[in-house]
Parts: structure tokens; sequence; C-alpha cells
């Protein structure tokens, strides 16, 4: 899919080096779950984030003592951008502000009087740092849900809305918003409104999405149904689980949607029925982790795995290569073309050595 010639227009904004809507490719984020005031743990596991690919990290902040965490991070060879996730703590803002931060996660709102906002707005701005909104279904302004009776898709867009009025009163634009809650209909419903009300980029999540099974499938959902219509600027899988998987299922999403530009590798497999000659299961199994192992997920390439001969090189046409089983043996095709015979253990090798050839 060629993402941009159906994407939401928006205002483009710099979190590092790394830019949030506009034209840029679709950030992809993760949140560490260390307790940030342990720096070396907090570090070690931003580190293993950003060799997955992560774009952006995001680390909760609720203290000025975690506060000192980004201090660190930041002075040290850390380049993936860091964002501070801060609730009520105007102070904590202000200090990871000044401590050179790439971006804060606080709702204006849940902060205080309108002085607090204010400085919060002047130190960000004089510094080019942009903040995010995160509106959660659990967590409404008493008057929108008085107004509403519940956390409805109409109640979610109005509390994003009135987060980002509060900086725009203070001249500051360099906003994301992102509206998240636990049902998948809700948030992609309020999103849409969201998007159809300002030109703001937007962060798409579904919250407590679940294990990694789950998590993975409501995200694909919520996420997709989005991106699908050109909505969505960056996104967070949020998983129950290691935060590095919640890297490669957001790349797997972008993948799936086959992203122009962002896609990584695309593996399609058939569903195996009666003509079925090899064994197929094992096989995407064996070879999915081999592309672990060799560190080739990122690779943008489409390799089908299929069950036959007969209809398995016809019915993955659009692969780039891929095999087709037959008895004891396989055949390796590209585009539909036969290209070779290869016995069953030369198989996984075979396919990994032609990824390798893909990778420039
Ligand atoms: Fe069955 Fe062959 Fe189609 Fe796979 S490719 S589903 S084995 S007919």
């Amino acid at each position: 899919m060629d993402y941009q010639k159906i994407r939401r227009s928006t205002r483009e904004i710099c979190v590092g080096a790394v830019h949030i809507g506009g034209d840029a490719p679709i950030a992809i984020q993760s949140m560490t779950n260390t307790d940030t005031r342990d720096a070396a743990a907090t570090m070690a596991q931003i580190r293993a984030l950003e060799a997955a690919g992560c774009d952006i990290v995001r680390l909760t902040v609720p203290d000025l003592e975690s506060a000192e965490t980004v201090r660190l991070i930041k002075e040290s060879d850390i380049r993936v951008p860091i964002v501070a996730d801060i609730h009520f703590q105007y102070r904590v803002a202000l200090r990871c502000a000044e401590y050179g931060v790439d971006k804060i996660r606080i709702n204006p709102g849940n902060i205080g009087d309108e002085d607090r906002v204010r400085q919060v707005a002047q130190a960000c701005r004089s510094r080019r740092i942009p903040i995010r909104i995160g509106v959660n279904s659990g967590s409404l302004e008493k008057h929108i849900l008085e107004k509403y009776g519940a956390p409805t898709p109409e109640a979610l867009c109005e509390s994003g809305l009135y987060h980002a009025r509060l900086l725009e009163k203070f001249d500051f634009e360099d906003i994301v918003i992102s509206i998240k809650s636990s049902d998948v209909y809700t948030m992609v419903a309020a999103t849409k409104l969201l998007a159809a009300s300002c030109n703001y980029p937007l962060h798409l999540g579904v919250t407590e999405a679940g294990s990694q099974r789950m998590g993975t499938v409501k995200s694909a959902a919520g996420i997709g149904a989005l991106l699908c219509d050109g909505i969505g600027d960056t996104i967070r899988v949020s998983l129950t689980d290691d935060p590095v998987l919640e890297v490669s299922a957001a790349r797997d999403i972008l993948s799936a949607l086959n992203i122009k530009g962002q896609s990584g590798l695309n593996i399609v497999s058939c569903p195996t029925c009666g003509r079925t000659k090899i064994d197929l299961i094992s096989l995407v199994h064996r070879f999915e982790d081999a592309v672990a192992r060799e560190g080739l997920g990122h690779v943008p390439c489409k390799v089908a795995l299929m069950g036959c001969v007969v209809n398995g090189p016809g019915e993955a046409r659009e692969a780039d290569f891929g095999i087709a089983g037959g008895v004891g043996e396989a055949v390796l095709f590209s585009h539909g073309e036969v290209i070779r015979r290869i016995p069953e253990e030369e198989i996984i090798p075979t396919l990994i050595q032609t990824l390798k050839q893909y990778k420039g």
C-alpha cells in the first residue's frame, strides 16, 4: 500500500532525529517496564529496544529521582529518542525538559493551574520538545464524563481536543495526540473523530491489550483499521510481555499492510490441505526461527512457503521468491516461475541465503 496516497495530512513534529507526521515513516514506539530509578536496568532495556528497531522509547518518570535517569540517558551514547511519561507532576516535566528529553507525554489538564501549563509549554517550546497528549478511556476528565455519561468515542475525542486547547493558549502546537482504550471499537471510532477534528499527528495504540497473542491481535485490528484509512503517524503495540516483542509485533502490522518503504519481511504461507506434500507447519516455524536468528526480519521482501507444486507457485505469484513442497524436496520459485529443485534438508538454508540477497 502506498500509504502516502491515502494518508491524512498532518503537522510534522520532531522527536529528536525522528519525525512524526507529514510524510515521515510511521514511527514504532515501545515503553520500558523497568523501575526508572534503576538507571542500569532501564538503559539496558532501552538499548535492547533500539537494537530491535524501535524508533522511539518511552519511560515512566513518576518523580524527580527518576528524572535523574533521564539525565544519565541523555548524557550516554543512547541515540534513540526518549519520551518521558509524566502524570500530574509538572515539576518533573520541567526537569526532564531541562535534561533534554526528546518528548514529554503529559496531559496539561491534569497538572493544575494555567501557570503550570504555561511553564511546561514554554520549557518545551524553548527546547523544541513536543508534547504527546494521551487520552485514556479509564481516566477521562470529570466534566467530560458527566457530559457524556460514559467514555464514548465523542467524549474521548473531546478530551483530546480539550488538552490540546490548553497548550494552544500558549501558542504551543508541537503536539501529538493518542486516544487509547482497551476496547478496539472505541479506540478506532474515537481516533477517527479526532482525525477529522485537528491536524495534529496521531499516536495509535490499543491499551491493556493483553498477552503476546491477544495483544497482537487486538492491536492489529485497531491500529490496522486506522492505518487502512490513512490515519496514524506513530504506533505502539502494548503487550503484557517483554517490550522487545512489541517492536516486532508493530513491524509485523506494518508489514502485513505492506506499507511502502516500511515493510519488513512478509512471510506468506498456504493453510495446507489434502494436496500438501511437505510438513509445511514445521517448515514455517523453522523458517521464522531462522529469520529471527539471522536478524533478517527487516528485509523488505515477500517470501512464500507453499504446500504443493501444483498450485503453490501460481497462488504465490506476488511473492519475490518462495518454495513449494514436493515429496522429499521442494521447488524454489520467483514470481511464480520455477527456478530449481532443492532437497528437503536444504530448504531453510536456501531460503535464508536467498533472503540475504535481498538485504542489499
Ligand atoms: Fe493446498 Fe497446494 Fe494450495 Fe497449499 S498451495 S493450500 S497445498 S493447494
